[in-house]
């Protein structure tokens, strides 16, 4: 059996916050607000496959009201993710995601995401796909006020 699953995420841009997207720490004046590291990106990488389970969302997994999760690397909760994979017996075959930021430029960041995500879903890196895209300077995107991501996954049980 195969299955799909999809996540959006939005993050909140402030100065003086850590830009970290898809394990990356990308040098910026303005970082996500979140109540673990804000990874945005690996956020939907690991909610689309709480999605593709039927396991409900990422906040009722690892709620913001825990002190457990304050400040946690984000690598960490997909590594919680990938355990409820495996013990359902499933495997990623893989994962399509799109990152919208106005500014800074990620291209040079592209492939050491890739990268990481890659190794936290088990996969080789070919069947990672990692997309970024501006907000054309309007919006919420465009006026530098967030970042969103959205992640599509496909797992099967073969
Ligand atoms: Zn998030």
């Amino acid at each position: 059996m195969i299955r799909i699953g999809h996540s959006t995420d939005v993050h909140r841009l402030e100065a003086g916050n850590r830009l970290i997207i898809g394990g990356v720490t990308i040098p910026h004046y303005k970082g996500s607000v979140g109540h673990s590291d804000g990874d945005c990106l690996l956020h939907t990488v690991c909610e689309s496959l709480i999605g593709a389970l039927s396991l409900g969302d990422l906040g009722k997994l690892f709620p913001d009201t825990s002190e457990e999760f304050r400040g946690i690397n984000s690598s960490l909760l997909v590594q919680q993710v990938m355990k409820e994979v495996r013990q359902r017996g499933f495997r990623v075959v893989n994962i399509d995601s799109t990152i919208y930021l106005e500014r800074p430029k990620l291209q040079q960041h592209i492939s050491t995401m890739r990268e990481n995500i890659a190794a936290l879903l088990e996969i080789d890196v070919e069947y990672v796909s990692v997309k970024a895209t501006t907000g054309e300077a309007v919006g919420i995107i465009g006026r530098e006020e967030a970042i969103m991501t959205e992640s599509v996954v496909l797992v099967t049980n073969d």
